[in-house]
């Protein structure tokens, strides 16, 4: 897409500190560092979001951000790795091209993510997962 920042990162007309890349996907550091050794991973192919990957895409989009978190972890050792992808304005999405926030996290490093939960009865569990099952290809 011609406006779109990340299609320009991979076609190297912005320039990015990559640390991986192979036939569907680039990884980047984040320019943001939420903490040190914040990498995003993309799909090289343009994808608005998780809807429109294909199975090619989605498998490749996170064999890297497993490759890369192990390499992250060995080089920073973290406490932790956050695994942070968004779909939508909604759901915190701001560069509609679809990325994968790979962050070490380290105690009080600040990093927040409220956790709203309902816990409703199984009766609504089963029933959710009816209609997530109907939709299934
Ligand atoms: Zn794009």
């Amino acid at each position: 897409m011609d406006d779109c920042v990340f299609c320009k990162i991979v076609a190297k007309q912005i320039p990015a500190t990559v640390v991986h890349e192979d036939e569907h996907t680039l990884a980047f550091m984040d320019i943001g560092q939420v903490n040190p050794g914040h990498v995003l991973v993309a799909v090289k192919k343009h994808a608005d979001n998780i809807f429109a990957l294909d199975d090619a895409q989605a498998a490749a989009v996170f064999r890297s951000a497993a490759r890369v978190s192990r390499a992250i972890r060995d080089a920073f050792a973290p406490q932790g790795l956050s695994v942070y992808q968004a779909n939508g304005k909604a759901a915190g999405q701001t560069v509609f091209h679809l990325h994968i926030h790979l962050v070490p996290r380290h105690e009080a490093d600040g990093m927040e993510l409220t956790w709203p939960v309902k816990n409703p009865p199984r009766e609504k569990l089963v029933d959710y997962a009816e209609r997530i099952k109907a939709k299934l290809l």
